[in-house]
């Protein structure tokens, strides 16, 4: 099948110039560049993706070299793996050099060879995953599908390419329902059955990327499909044994998705997921994941701040006694509870928290004060505090009602 009308009313114009160039400076050395994975499945789906994979079959860097030699891009090589990046004012392509993997032993990284189109068609995860489009002057547009990818895009399957896969590297079970929750499609059958079989493999697979498929997955647009299934299949189960993947899950990284900016996101699915948790299960979650230091605190911070919660469930609670009793806490943290607590009236104070009271300053700081003639030291931090609790409380407005109030204060005596 022949794909080249579809690639160039596929990619941007600017984009496919690119790739040409790339292509055409491959052949001056005999070297023949494809597209591969994630963008050959999505042209064909028709769904945009414009972060491309190429692979040549040879040197990768020094051809990335030559390129960013002639052009505007900036290159990131990694002469170790035989792959490059080259970073365009509006793209990044990456560029592969062909290659052939081996697993030494389950979970293992895999050792790496150089190799044909072929054996880097072979070493991927699924069929819709492992097709090509050549590049090449004499068979441009031409699509390389030996597993049969098109068909599963086409039946709606998602099909590893031998039985050993998910043993190979089990972070493939979660990629698999990824793809499965994205496009609505169905494990074929047969891959169902060893998916199911090597869920424990699971065990094999480091925390970073374990961790890193999360991330990935909380990237995604409906991250709360995928965690759903991945608790109906048992693998959050494998992960952690107190980790839900139920419908309250869904509903709460639904609200999350509303509330917060992208760039944010991620790390509060993260303290939704592990809201359930116990003490103990969750020194163990951190440890297996290798959850980096500030996010840990994070969700240490979430759990932390569930546990005082009834102190936050009473009626007619000032500002001040919510502003300083929730304080300490990451911001994120309080987000969390917000959107997890079952009670209303928990989430309404968290939300005036972060929304009002967090933004609270009073008109005086300490400079001014000294100015008052108070001197720096524990009496000006208790008097900065008692204004700030005014503040948000409502007893003082203006700058002159501050004035009053510090000197008023300056003048008692110290207890
Ligand atoms: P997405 O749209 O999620 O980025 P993608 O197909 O581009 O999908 P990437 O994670 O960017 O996925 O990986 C690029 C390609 O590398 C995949 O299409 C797949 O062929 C291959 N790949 C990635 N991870 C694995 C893995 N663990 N095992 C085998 N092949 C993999
Ligand atoms: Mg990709």
């Amino acid at each position: 099948m022949n794909l080249a009308r579809q690639t160039e009313q596929y990619l941007p114009g600017q984009l496919l110039e690119l790739v040409k160039d790339i292509s055409g400076q491959a052949a001056n050395h005999g070297k023949t560049v494809y597209l591969v994975g994630g963008v050959v499945r999505d042209l064909l789906l028709g769904c945009p993706n414009f972060d491309l994979d190429l692979v040549v079959e040879g040197d990768a860097v020094k051809l990335a070299q030559q390129v960013a030699e002639t052009s505007q891009a900036t290159l990131l090589a990694h002469h170790r793996f035989g792959t490059a990046k080259l970073r365009y004012e509006n793209f990044t392509l990456d560029l592969a050099t062909a290659r052939k993997e081996t697993y030494a032993r389950p979970g293992a990284l895999p050792a790496v060879t150089p190799g044909t189109l072929e054996d880097d068609l072979i070493r991927r995860d699924f069929s819709i995953n492992a097709m090509a489009i050549s590049l090449a002057a004499n068979d441009y547009g031409e699509l390389i599908d030996p597993y049969q990818g098109r068909n599963d895009l086409e039946h709606r399957l998602i099909r590893v390419l031998h039985p050993k896969s998910f043993s190979d590297d089990a972070t493939r079970i979660l990629r698999g329902v990824c793809y499965e929750q994205r496009f609505g499609f169905e494990f074929e059958a047969q891959t169902a059955r060893l998916l199911k079989r090597d869920i424990p493999m699971l065990d094999t697979i480091s925390g970073d990327r374990i961790r890193h498929e999360l991330e990935h997955i909380f990237e995604e647009n409906r991250p709360e499909l995928v965690i759903k299934r991945l608790g109906e299949l048992g693998v959050l189960h494998r992960i952690n044994p107190s980790l839900r993947g139920d419908g309250w899950i869904s509903k709460k990284f639904d609200t999350a998705c509303r509330l917060k900016k992208p760039a944010q996101l991620p790390s509060l699915y993260f303290c939704l997921l592990i809201y359930s948790l116990s003490e103990r299960d969750i020194e163990q979650f951190l440890t297996r994941l290798n959850i980096p230091a500030k996010l840990s605190r994070t969700m240490c911070d979430t759990l932390r701040l569930k546990a005082s919660l009834p102190l936050l469930d009473k009626p007619l609670l000032k500002p001040s006694e919510i502003y300083y009793l929730l304080r300490e806490y990451e911001p994120l943290a309080v987000q969390a509870n917000a959107i997890a607590t079952a009670s209303p009236r928990v989430s309404r104070t968290l939300q005036v928290f972060l929304t009002k009271l967090r933004n609270v300053r009073t008109a005086l700081n300490g400079e001014e004060l000294k100015k008052l003639g108070i001197s720096p030291g524990p009496q000006m931090g208790k008097i900065l505090e008692v204004l700030h609790r005014a503040k948000l409380d409502g007893e003082v407005r203006t700058r002159a009602d501050e004035k009053q109030l510090v000197l008023s204060l300056s003048l008692r005596p110290e207890r």
